[in-house]
């Protein structure tokens, strides 16, 4: 089964507006692969969404980092999923580890939001990874297994899914897991979807990596038969972005 490959920006918190129009100018201008070959998202903050939208080429999209876990209405300062699909966004990044960890967003929270945008038609970045000392102690797999579970438990349609498997330990450090350390975790959560939700959607679903991906690790990284693209941070703000959405091929 091909999955396409995917290559997802996270700008998290950062950019001005001169800022943002020189990042979108940069990725206007890269020859890539083309659409039938890798997906191409990033992620600005909310301010930016609309400037972005109007300005970035129609191969790539835009996604936001966040949304609120229910219909909108009395709950100051969210954004809600119905905002999007009004602005015409299609993509969401949901449960990223900043959020789980500063914000103490639960696994059964992002499960509720996944399953709340994708009932919107959103499309769904799901982010789920260790900490250090889970790592360490050996419970990555339990971990990241019962983080899958939480959405699991609330989604019957993955199409619309893509994982996220982030090491804790691998975000904005500089430290990035090694191939065969991000392949064996991406192997075994293929596998436990396919003992726990199905075959076609293990096969089908795309598992990417994020966590210190760069312009020069980002090939061996994709050489992994499980790696299905990456979800970049630091590096989504720089022209190695497009080195690293190029290592699809
Ligand atoms: P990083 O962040 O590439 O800066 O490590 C990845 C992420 O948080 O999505």
């Amino acid at each position: 089964m091909a999955r396409k490959f995917f290559v997802g920006g996270n700008w998290k918190c950062n950019g001005t507006n001169e800022e943002v129009k020189k990042i979108v100018s940069f990725l206007n201008e890269a020859e890539v692969p083309s659409e039938d070959v890798v997906e191409v998202v990033v992620s600005p903050p909310f301010v930016f969404l609309p400037l972005v939208k109007s300005l970035l080429r129609p191969d790539f999209h835009a996604a936001a980092q966040n949304c609120w876990v229910k219909k909108g209405g009395a709950f100051t300062g969210e954004i809600s999923a119905e905002m999007l699909v009004n602005l015409g966004i299609q993509w969401v990044i949901l449960g990223h580890s900043e959020r789980r960890q500063l914000l103490n967003e639960s696994n059964d929270f992002v499960g509720d939001k996944v399953a709340y945008a994708l009932s919107l038609g959103l499309k769904v970045i799901a982010c789920i990874g260790e900490t250090l000392e889970q790592r360490e102690s050996g419970s990555t797999i339990e971990v990241v297994a019962a983080q899958t579970k939480a959405i699991a438990d609330k989604v019957s349609n993955w199409d619309n899914v893509v994982l996220a498997y982030e090491p804790v330990w691998a975000i904005g450090t500089g430290k990035v897991a090694t191939p065969a350390q991000a392949q064996d975790v991406h192997y075994e959560l293929r596998k436990w979807i396919e003992s726990n939700v199905d075959a076609e959607v293990a096969s089908k679903t795309r598992i990417i990596y994020g966590g210190s991906v760069n312009g020069a690790n980002c090939k061996e990284l994709a050489a992994q038969p499980d790696i299905d693209g990456f979800l970049v941070g630091g590096a989504s703000l720089k022209p190695e972005f497009v080195d690293i959405i190029k290592s699809a091929t």
